[in-house]
């Protein structure tokens, strides 16, 4: 589905990234972690090219996206998005949410798209609050929102960028629930997380990233309970 060769992101003079490779097979996780700084979110950025990379290449179902030539929209098109800050549009409801992009980017007819995103709300909850407002929704109630919103369109691959951190304690199993039934569902995704025991659940590979480097990579039991390395438990225990 994914494959990064050789990434490398140079912020002026700083090496934001140096020389990730790491491939995201059919229906696989990859679930990102590392300090403050180490370079996730730029990486999640690269994959869908809101950054440009100075170095490497990244292919989406083996054509090079990041060739200069090609159509950056048509790529995003195909790849969905989450943020740790909820962007929902605060003037829409619920429901048009979830219809704009299908009808005006990806010019789904809006009964079609508006059955879809029926079907999604019903999903996680939300048939009833098709006509309110994200700002009377709960924190998780609004993330998960987000996240079937990146679904409407169908995408080939989810970008997750830390869903969980900015909710209560409360709100975070129903959220992390949702992302672990997409991944049943077959969905490839890419995600940075804090949640370990979330990551252990749903990764089939961790990327330990370190300044810009990965570290340490591989199964999560391998990883997160037998590190090799150094710099990898003394991230790991600063979360416990
Ligand atoms: P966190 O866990 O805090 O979200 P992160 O792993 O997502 O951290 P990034 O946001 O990817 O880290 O940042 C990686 C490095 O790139 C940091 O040193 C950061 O200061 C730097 N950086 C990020 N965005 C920019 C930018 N637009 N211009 C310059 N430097 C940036
Ligand atoms: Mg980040």
């Amino acid at each position: 589905v994914l494959s990064v060769r050789g990434l490398v992101k140079l912020y002026g003079d700083a090496v934001v990234l140096r020389d990730v490779s790491f491939d995201v097979g059919p229906g696989q996780a990859v679930v990102l972690v590392g300090g403050s700084g180490s370079g996730k979110s730029t990486l999640l950025r690269c994959l869908n090219l809101l950054e440009t990379v100075d170095d490497g290449e990244i292919l989406l179902a083996g054509e090079e996206i990041t060739d200069p030539r090609v159509n950056a929209d048509r790529i995003r098109r195909r790849i969905g998005v989450v943020f740790q800050a909820y962007n929902l549009f605060p003037h829409l409801t619920v429901l048009q949410n979830v219809t704009l992009a299908p009808v005006l980017v990806h010019r789904v007819p809006r009964a079609a798209a508006r059955d879809r995103a029926r079907g999604l709300l019903t999903r996680i909850g939300l048939a009833d609050k098709l006509d309110v407002y994200p700002d009377r929704l709960s924190g998780g109630q609004q993330q998960r929102l987000a996240i079937v919103r990146a679904l409407a369109t169908g995408p080939d691959l989810l970008l997750l960028d830390e869903i969980t951190s900015a909710l209560d304690p409360e709100l975070v199993g129903e959220v992390l629930d949702l992302v672990g039934e997409l991944k049943r569902d077959g969905l490839p995704m890419v995600l940075a997380t804090h949640e370990m025991a979330f990551a252990r659940e749903i990764a089939d590979e961790v990327l330990v990233l370190d300044g810009g480097t990965v570290i340490e990579r591989g199964a999560p039991r391998r990883v997160l309970d037998d590190p090799h390395e150094e710099r990898t438990r003394r991230f790991l225990a600063r979360l416990r």
